[in-house]
This record gives structure tokens, C-alpha cells and sequence, in this order.
């Protein structure tokens, strides 16, 4: 007979029953052990007469098991198998109708990683114990991870709350700061106010606190610890601020070895920052006293520590306590205000296994990407799901940088991406030149078309090579033909990027014809047709061949490879000699 609402636990091994007492503690009126010997067969009870499975067996083994009676996935109860180490939570069957719920809920329990295949999750599970932990995020208490991620697998309406905007992932679809509180089975918060007692909440709730508070302090000569941390901690709680929002202690320099000081960040872990104390005379401050500028030569210390220290990097910061003062220690409060962050990524040449994994790792981190419409299709099915795309065509680059930009300021975290390397005839410097200091940026390098053609062609770029880009849209003719000039006389290798298009068909032929008057006619000359990608196309030739009609098939999916007059063709392939005097200073080391 089936009970529907209890979990069948399969546990054959010793630590598997182990394993099952602490599910059974953790639900004592839903667990049924079946602890017999002979795994399949407890196993298939277990499928027959309860509402759910967990097995401590390996997957396959509990695959073979139930083939024969599985039936329809509506109907049979949804299965986890968890390994012998407590290492994986693994959702074999019924991932949709619980399961993946299920394998998170007992991952929760045991301390393991749930493991979920199904397609619409498996990118999008930003798991939440470790939500925001790059950015310095604490959870304030970790019971109510379990189901709170259960809530988001099984895809019930899940409320995000923010004081904030941070940039952060995205989270799955199903959370969102529009679903009204009414309708959440769970909720998740971002905050630096101190969380309420749990009996408050009506639903399930994870709290974040960010890291957007800084202490500021100041001390008598020999103020006690307990004084001073005394001061913070009444501070703080007054405020309903949470001592784990803190990220810094700050105080004046003439303090750096203040005993109490010191021991009452180091008993909360919390750093200590040591700033000028002309520096903090700059800042403006509500409570300033003459006394204490005549002492040290800034009006204020805690007041001012805290807003330089929260402010630093060109930060908005403001006083969330203001100066309050024990027998022997002042204390304040700054927030800060979280920035945007842009990261730039270059996504390589085209194939996957050529993009970094940091690249891949900034495309999870975003939750809006924004990209010229054939490089977000590269990559779609790698963003997490509620990731916002904002996709713009050919010749935008001005608005998508623009755009990019502004998302950020918003505090959101963006990633704006390309081909190649985004920092090569690409995407960073237009982005940069409207960032201000008020976000943070990163760039994650990616192989650019040049590097990942020089290794179809050969080894062309061994010695001192230019780029250059043919294309005179945005850059005069005559500055370019300087510049090939220059790299003719200089007798570098060159690259020549956007090569020829239909509108521009003369520039290659110029530039080849230039660079001839300079190096032989069997000057070795390599083009790559989309390098890396499905259609790739390597040709090796020469200076004379291609100056006599050779250029014809170069388009804009190509580049082009043009040797020194010391580049030779060696068995079909191109090589740049190192040159100098590489060969001999190797035969000449004692
Ligand atoms: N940021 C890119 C370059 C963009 S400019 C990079 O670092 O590679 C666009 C030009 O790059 C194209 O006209 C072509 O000359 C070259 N290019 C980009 N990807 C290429 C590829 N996969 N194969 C050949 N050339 C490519």
C-alpha cells in the first residue's frame, strides 16, 4: 500500500543507516527505513508503497534496480541516491515532480551537494549557501537553506528582498523582487539589518548580510577592550545593524597599536584599518570637536574613519550611527553604497574548449550580458536562467557600450562581450571611455583571431609582429598607410584584421602592395577563414600570389598573416624565426 507523504530511506550499509538516522531525526514523521539486505529488492518496496525514495546506493545500482517497474513519471514517486561519502545528493528520477526538491532537502540535511540533470535547472542553480560569497556575503542562519532551496528547484514563487542593489547572479526565475509577499513560499533578504527571531517569519527565509558597514573608533589612551566593544555592540544593536554586515574597524593612525582597539575587532573578526590623520580631517562629519583637533589634528576620528574607510575607491559612503561616546571610546557607523561591476570578456575565437573558463565563470556571474546578437547566440545556452540579455546588431557599438555601462551604474552585474579578445578591435575601449570610477571593472583575456590563426598557419608570430586593422570606417586611410609603411620599414610580421569587405575591396591589395616594396616575393603569406570555428579554412601562400589575385577569397571572417623578410614556409607550414642570435647563444652556454 502506498503512503504518499512518507519518504522510503534505503540503507544497507553502516553508514548508510547512519546516514538514515539523521534524515529520520531531521523528519521523524516521514521517514520509513528499509535497512534489509538485499538493496534492489528494499529498494523496489520502497518505490511501491512510498511517496518518495531516498537510497544510500550508487545511482546505477539503483538504476538496474528499478528499470523493471518503473512506470509513469507522473506517477511513480521521484527517487535521490546519495553516495557513501555524504558527497552527492543526486535527483535520478522525478526531478520535476520533487525530486530535484527532494535532493536539495536532503543535501541540506546531510551537508552534501544536491545534483540536479534536468535541462531548465542545471544552469540555473546559483546555489544559495554560497550566494553573494565573492562579494563578502554571510548567511545569517543556515537552517532555512534547505528549504529555501527546495522552494526555487521545485519552482514555487520565491520573494527577493534587497536594501541594496548588489551585483549579484541571477537567481532561478522563480525568485524575484516581484513576487508579492503574500504568494512566497520562501524568502530570501539582503540586508545589513540585524535578522528578526525566526518565529517572525511566516515563510522560510535566508538572509544575506553584506559586507556595506564600516566601524569607526576612537579611544582614550589604555580604554579597555571591553569598554570599547561594549560601545560598538549597544551601537550597532540600537541601530538594528548586524555585526556581520561589518566589514572593517577603522580608526586614526596614533591608534594603530591600541591594545583594547585591537583586541575588540580581533574577538568579532573584523579587520582593522589605519588612516591619517590629515586624511581624516578632509572629511566632513556632523559631530566634529575642537578638543580632539587640537589633540591629534583631525576634528574627528570615529565619524571620519568610518566614511573615509567605507568611502575608499571613490565609494558613497554615509553615517548610518552617528558619533556615540562612552567614559573612555567614541564609535560610529558608515554604510556603503555597493557599486556595479562590468566585467569584459572576450569569448576567443569561436570554439568552446578556446574560451577561458573565467570567461565562462563572468557569463554565470552577470545577471545582465550584453553582446552583438551573433556572440549571444555562441553562448546562449551557457547563461544562467533570468539572465537579461540585451542584444544589439552590427555597427551599435557605441549604444551597446553605452549600454553596458549604464547597467552597471545601476549596480547590476554586467558582462559585455565579444569575440577574440575584448580588449582588440573590440568592445573594452569604448566601454571604458564612458565608466567613470563608480563601478568596478574586470577583463577576462580571450585568444584574438591573430593568435588563434597563427596556430593553423604554423608558428608566424615567433618575432616582433603589428596588427593592423584595414578598416577605414572609423580611422583615415592615410593614418593606416603610415602605419603599414612604418611596419614595412620596420620589417615586422603583420596581422591585418577586418581585411575586405564588399564596400572595401582596394585596402587589402594597397597594403599587401606596400609591404611588398619592402620583402621578397616569396614572402610567406597565411590567411584563416573563421579560425576555431565550424568552417575554418587555412591557406599558406605568397606575397606573389596573393599581390596576383590570390586576395580574392579574404573577406571578413578572415585574417591575414603576412611574414618578415626572415619568415620562411618549412614543409607547408609558416615560421618566424626567433632570429637574434637564439641558435648560437644555446650552443654557446657552458
Ligand atoms: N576582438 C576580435 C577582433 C574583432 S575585429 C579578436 O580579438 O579577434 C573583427 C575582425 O577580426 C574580423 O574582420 C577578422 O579580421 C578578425 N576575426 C575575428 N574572429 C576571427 C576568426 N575566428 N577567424 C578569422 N578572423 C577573425
Amino acid at each position: 500500500m502506498s503512503e504518499s507523504g512518507a519518504i522510503g530511506v534505503i540503507a544497507v550499509t553502516e553508514r548508510g543507516r547512519s546516514a538514515a538516522d539523521r534524515l529520520q531525526s531531521a523528519w521523524p514523521d516521514r521517514v520509513r527505513t528499509f535497512t534489509g539486505e538485499r538493496a534492489g529488492e528494499e529498494l523496489r518496496s520502497a518505490f511501491a508503497e512510498c511517496g518518495a525514495v531516498v537510497a544510500f546506493l550508487a545511482v546505477g545500482a539503483a538504476v538496474r534496480a528499478l528499470a523493471p517497474v518503473l512506470g509513469d513519471k507522473h506517477a511513480d514517486p521521484p527517487v535521490v541516491c546519495v553516495d557513501e561519502a555524504l558527497q552527492h545528493a543526486v535527483a535520478v528520477l522525478g526531478g520535476h515532480h520533487g525530486g530535484n526538491a527532494l535532493a536539495a532537502e536532503v543535501a541540506g540535511v546531510l551537508g552534501a551537494a544536491p545534483v540536479i540533470t534536468t535541462a531548465s535547472d542545471a544552469a540555473s542553480a546559483a546555489p544559495l549557501d554560497s550566494y553573494g560569497a565573492d562579494l563578502g556575503f554571510t548567511v545569517a542562519d543556515t537552517a532555512p537553506l534547505a528549504p529555501v532551496g527546495a522552494a526555487l528547484l521545485s519552482g514555487r514563487p520565491v520573494r527577493l528582498e534587497y536594501d541594496q542593489v548588489w551585483p549579484l547572479p541571477p537567481l532561478a526565475p522563480g525568485a524575484s523582487a516581484q513576487t508579492p509577499p503574500e504568494s512566497a513560499a520562501a524568502l530570501l533578504r539582503v540586508t545589513d539589518c540585524a535578522v528578526q527571531r525566526s518565529g517572525d517569519q511566516q515563510v522560510p527565509t535566508v538572509t544575506y548580510h553584506p559586507p556595506s558597514l564600516v566601524v569607526g573608533v576612537g579611544s582614550a589612551r589604555g580604554a579597555a577592550a571591553e569598554e570599547i566593544g561594549g560601545l560598538i555592540d549597544t551601537a550597532l544593536a540600537e541601530a538594528g545593524l548586524a555585526p556581520q554586515s561589518v566589514r572593517t574597524l577603522a580608526t586614526v593612525d596614533v591608534k594603530a597599536d591600541e591594545e583594547g582597539i585591537l583586541r575588540a575587532a580581533e574577538e568579532r573578526g573584523w579587520q582593522v584599518r589605519v588612516l591619517p590623520a590629515a586624511e581624516l580631517a578632509e572629511v566632513e562629519v556632523p559631530n566634529p570637536s575642537d578638543v580632539v583637533r587640537a589633540e591629534i589634528g583631525t576634528p574627528s576620528v570615529a565619524e571620519a574613519a568610518a566614511l573615509r574607510a567605507a568611502g575608499q575607491d571613490g565609494r558613497r559612503a554615509e553615517l548610518a550611527v552617528a558619533k556615540r561616546k562612552s567614559a573612555n571610546a567614541t564609535a560610529a557607523v558608515a554604510r556603503l553604497h555597493p557599486r556595479g561591476r562590468l566585467a569584459l570578456v572576450g569569448l576567443g575565437p569561436g570554439a568552446r574548449d578556446l574560451t577561458a573558463p573565467r570567461a565562462l565563470a563572468e557569463l554565470h556571474r552577470a545577471s545582465v550580458v550584453v553582446g552583438l546578437d551573433q556572440y549571444l547566440d555562441q553562448v546562449r545556452d551557457l547563461l544562467r536562467r533570468g539572465t537579461r540579455v540585451v542584444a544589439s546588431g552590427l555597427g551599435q557599438e557605441e549604444e551597446r557600450a553605452r549600454t553596458a555601462v549604464a547597467e552597471a551604474q545601476q549596480g547590476a552585474a554586467v558582462a559585455l562581450i565579444g569575440s577574440g579578445d575584448a580588449g582588440v578591435y573590440a568592445m573594452a575601449s569604448p566601454a571604458l571611455d564612458f565608466a567613470g570610477d563608480d563601478i568596478d571593472v574586470v577583463g577576462v583575456p580571450g585568444i584574438t583571431a591573430a593568435v588563434a590563426a597563427a596556430h593553423r598557419l604554423g608558428a608566424p608570430l615567433g618575432h616582433d609582429h603589428a596588427y593592423i586593422s584595414l578598416s577605414n570606417l572609423h580611422t583615415p586611410w592615410e593614418a593606416i598607410e603610415r602605419r603599414l609603411h612604418a611596419a614595412a620599414e620596420g620589417d615586422f610580421t603583420v596581422c591585418f584584421y577586418n581585411p575586405r569587405s564588399r564596400r572595401r575591396a582596394w585596402q587589402l591589395p594597397e597594403a599587401l602592395r606596400i609591404l611588398g616594396e619592402h620583402r621578397p616575393p616569396d614572402t610567406p603569406v597565411g590567411y584563416v577563414r573563421n579560425a576555431a570555428r565550424d568552417d575554418e579554412r587555412a591557406v599558406v601562400t605568397t606575397l606573389e600570389a596573393m599581390l596576383n589575385g590570390g586576395a580574392e577569397d579574404v573577406d571578413m571572417y578572415t585574417v591575414v598573416l603576412v611574414g618578415s623578410s626572415a619568415s620562411r614556409t618549412v614543409a607547408g607550414r609558416f615560421v618566424t624565426p626567433r632570429g637574434y642570435t637564439w641558435n648560437s647563444a644555446a650552443e654557446t652556454v657552458p
